[in-house]
């Protein structure tokens, strides 16, 4: 019997940008994700040790299983768009589609794929900003998954979406930087690969332009007075092997090597570092979106569970959740691909407008359309046998961890609002010909 397709979705609007060799690769990606990702995720959970002293000290072996099998199959570094030679050369709509599916298992398939976050945007420092050495160093092992990576900006007691106000020091004392600060939420500074932190802080505190104050560190892990405190716990979970650190560094001293780019210039860097890294989170974020729509069309389809006589799935206003759905995961993935068509036309910068609104309503639909698929499942919803609870507490961070959606909106309505004057004059001139075109009328 034929079963309908369930494979991955190419919106007929963007068909004739993908090209026949993206379409085979999409479809590995699709049964690498549902076939191994998918099926590794107990395990992945399983594997992470419960006791207190090992579970910051060991990973799960299966995510090195799996990165080996993404290897062999071609489907490593996807992330690399055209630009980089040493990638696969897909354009950033291409990869959407990719990104989306491995969204579907956020835990196991970006890492097995080497095209998790904080990495690839890492990776895109060392790739623009770094030199020969610190790209020998870190940038090779990075790209290969032999380690993990950190990015340290956000401190505990500053508001840190505002990138001004970063505290934390970085002294030059002759061939030496000195670092003394604290950072928080530091993704992936808790797994034992990661061996790399790069540290945002000031070195020209004094500088009356608040851009030029930041300037970048590399801190190798171990390095003397660094401290991992604690793993942040986000509402519950605490995201093991990876985790998201409290950090304290105390004098902690690397050679002036270590400055990326030159001094003053971490502004320059963060806003150069994520390009169309910008929209990862927004592509894996519809895989989320989906994989819970098809969780709920499962529990609202099983014969067993009725309510006043009929299946769940057979009441009105649950059909009307099931539709809403669709439609605000179709929605958000235009906006997402017409963000990475942007990108590819023209570049990040000219794509800012489409990238904030992406930003903002992708977790917003994802989280609604988590909510829908656990209120189908009753209490089951929102306990730990489903993924849901796991799948709506991170796709909540994220209207935080990649800047707050107030700061995209005030952006996109900055854009909006350089608008008004062409507007105003072009209502005005109409508002004029409508009382010329009025007054010929009146007086024939
Ligand atoms: C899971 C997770 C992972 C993270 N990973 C990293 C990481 O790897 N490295 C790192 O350096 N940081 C990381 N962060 C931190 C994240 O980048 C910050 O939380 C974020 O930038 C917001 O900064 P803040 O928490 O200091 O909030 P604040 O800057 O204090 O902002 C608080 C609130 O103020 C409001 N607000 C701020 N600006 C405006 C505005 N312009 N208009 C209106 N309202 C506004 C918003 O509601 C905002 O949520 C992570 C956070 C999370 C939750």
């Amino acid at each position: 019997m034929a079963t309908t397709y369930t494979g991955p979705v190419i919106p007929a609007a963007i068909e004739p940008l993908i090209s026949q060799r993206a379409k085979d690769l999409l479809q590995k990606v699709w049964d690498f994700v549902d076939t191994e990702c998918i099926p590794a995720e107990a395990l992945f959970h399983h594997q992470i040790s419960t006791d207190p002293a090992k579970r910051w000290a060991s990973y799960p072996q299966i995510i090195e299983e799996l990165k080996e099998k993404a290897k062999k199959a071609g489907l490593w570094n996807l992330w690399l768009h055209k630009g980089y030679k040493e990638g696969p050369g897909l354009t950033n709509v291409e990869y959407a589609l990719m990104a989306e599916i491995m969204g579907r298992a956020g835990h196991v398939a970006p890492e097995a794929m080497n095209c998790a976050a904080p990495d690839t945007g890492n990776m895109e420092v060392f790739a623009k900003y770094g030199n020969d050495a610190q790209k020998k160093q870190w940038l090779v092992p990075l790209m290969n998954g032999e380690i993990r990576s950190a990015f340290a900006m956000t401190e505990r007691f500053i508001s840190s979406s505002d990138a001004t106000n970063i505290q934390t020091s970085i002294r030059r004392e002759g061939d030496e930087y000195v670092i003394n600060g604290n950072k928080w939420w530091i993704s992936g500074a808790g797994d034992p690969r990661c061996k790399i932190y790069i540290v945002m802080g000031k070195t020209d505190a004094g500088n009356p332009n608040p851009h030029k104050q930041q300037s970048i560190v590399l801190v190798p892990a171990g390095t003397p007075g660094v401290n991992i405190v604690r793993p942040m716990h986000i509402m519950g979970y605490d995201d093991a092997p990876h985790g998201h650190m409290e950090m304290t560094f105390t004098n902690v001293r690397v050679p002036v090597s270590n400055l990326v780019l030159g001094e003053g210039r971490g502004f320059e860097i963060i806003q150069g570092r994520l390009g169309p890294g910008r929209i990862h989170h927004c592509m894996r974020t519809i895989g989320v979106a989906e994989r819970a729509l098809e969780l709920m069309l499962r529990r609202l389809t099983d014969p067993t569970r009725k309510t006043f006589g009929k299946m769940i799935g057979e009441h009105g206003t649950v059909q009307a959740d099931v539709a809403e759905s669709r439609m605000e995961i179709d929605s958000a993935r235009f906006m997402v691909l017409n963000a990475a068509h942007m990108i590819d036309l023209h570049d990040a910068k000219s794509a800012l407008r489409e990238i904030g609104m992406a930003k903002i309503i992708c977790p917003s639909m994802a989280l609604r359309v988590i909510d829908r698929a656990q209120q189908a499942y009753g209490a089951e919803g929102i306990c730990q046998d489903t993924v849901l609870p796991n799948l709506w507490t991170h796709v909540r961070t994220l209207r935080y961890a990649d800047g707050p959606d107030e700061v995209h909106r005030a952006q996109v309505a900055k854009l909006e609002m350089r608008r008004a004057k062409a507007v105003v004059q072009k209502i005005e001139e109409q508002e004029r010909r409508s009382a010329m075109l009025l007054g010929q009328k009146a007086k024939l």
